[in-house]
């Protein structure tokens, strides 16, 4: 273990989140999990997004993983859809 890691998705890309996870959850099982310590990449919605029904959207999402399957599963998103790009901040441990 030891390379749990994350990538906070951008407040003004919030309606790509439903694209973003579709993505990945279509990555094959090797793609978003880390050889080393199986650490599988998810995305994850804080609560209020969740159940939050119109109106401006708050809250925060992550893509949670490790080093490894975060450098995987970002590099598969881009290469589907470039312009996803900016919605990724810098990975951070
Ligand atoms: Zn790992």
């Amino acid at each position: 273990m030891g390379c749990r890691a994350q990538i906070n998705i951008r407040g003004d890309c919030l309606a790509n989140i439903p694209t973003i996870q579709r993505l990945i959850e279509s990555l094959p099982k090797e793609v978003r999990t880390c050889s080393k310590c199986q650490e599988e990449a998810i995305v994850q919605v804080s609560e209020h997004l969740l159940h939050q029904d119109g109106g401006i959207p708050f809250g925060e999402a992550a893509i949670f993983g490790c080093d490894e399957s975060l450098d995987k599963v970002i590099e598969s998103v881009l290469r589907a859809q470039p312009a996803l790009g900016d919605c990724f901040e810098s990975k951070k441990s």
